[in-house]
């Protein structure tokens, strides 16, 4: 008797393991359907076009990239990408440029050499026409790396260096290079560090500096600030952020990644500020848009991680 109850038990088990599996499957398979649905330029384009405040010239799209880092700033007919995730993401970046209606990129940051950075340069180099180009000096001997260099010379660009203090302008928001480091050989140190102001509002691209660059210098008081190092405790000192002051925050870093990225504490310190945060391993891809005194930030369901 005790065994026949034994084997209902057992068979029951099975059924629920089975529609346990079941459920998990079509929950899955709907979830992949959302992003491979996405992954086709003209879906692209509608999906951002029904997100976007068309009030607004100046917008920046930080890109749910996974682990890793790429942000476009669009104001009015001007263009300025900031690293392009890792190689694998490259041709999904070059069709949602594509679909954004982009044919030039008039500046191109690769904030330094690691590969979760500059990974897809060298489609986007290929498939735009590209006007300034600034990496920093330090280079290394990936075959990532080498394919950006590549890219560049295949198309007779150059290669600006990045010179602290140094200012140009994108339509009317002016972009200085607040840090930068030619001399070291640690590329997160040679961390191209963006400031950009918009009207009454400000922006920072920390790329992967840490708290050695955020102490070299003073820091003005900026509304929005996308985090250091995706978030690692290595970066976004209590110093540093008592001096910005910021408002908004962005963390681009890849959901369960292997770095624990973003560290707790960072995320604490962020807290106690009363910053705003956004992440896009929760948000997907972030979407602001500013009228020159105010932010609007928008949620898009649109990964463009191809790892
Ligand atoms: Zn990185």
């Amino acid at each position: 008797m005790s065994r026949k109850k034994k084997k209902k038990t057992s068979k029951l088990k099975v059924w629920l393991g089975i529609i346990v599996i079941l459920l998990l499957a079509v929950l899955g398979l709907d979830n992949r359907g959302v992003f491979t649905e996405i992954r086709n330029r003209e879906q692209i384009s509608r999906a951002i076009s029904t997100i976007v405040n068309k009030d607004s010239n100046f917008k920046i799209f930080y890109f749910d990239v996974g682990q890793a880092d790429c942000s476009l700033i669009m104001n009015n007919d001007k263009t300025m990408l900031i690293d392009a995730g890792n190689e694998e993401d490259g041709p999904l970046i070059v069709e949602c440029l594509k679909g954004l209606g982009i044919e030039k990129i008039d500046y191109l940051i690769g904030t330094h050499a690691h590969e979760d950075h500059i990974g897809g340069l060298d489609d986007v180099i290929s498939e735009f026409s590209i006007g300034t180009i600034y990496m920093p000096k330090v280079q290394t001997n990936t075959k990532n790396f080498e394919d950006v260099l590549n890219a560049i010379e295949n198309k007779n660009l150059t290669i600006e260096m990045p010179v602290i203090g140094e200012s140009f302008n994108l339509d009317d928001c002016n972009c200085t290079i607040v840090s930068a480091n030619n001399e070291t050989e640690d590329l997160n140190l040679s961390s191209i560090v963006l400031r950009l102001t918009y009207g009454t509002q400000s922006f920072l691209f920390m790329g992967d500096a840490e708290i050695e660059n955020e102490e070299a210098i003073s820091w003005d008081k900026t509304n929005v600030i996308k985090i250091g190092h995706h978030g690692s405790d290595t970066s976004t000192s209590e110093e540093f952020l008592a001096q910005i002051q910021a408002e908004l925050a962005i963390i681009s870093v890849g959901e369960e990644n292997d770095y624990g990225h973003p560290n707790d504490e960072v995320l604490n310190r962020l807290k106690q500020k009363n910053v705003n945060i956004f992440r896009t391993d929760m948000d997907g891809t972030i979407i602001l848009t500013c009228d020159g005194n105010t932010n609007t930030m928008q949620k898009l369901e649109l990964c463009l991680d191809g790892n």
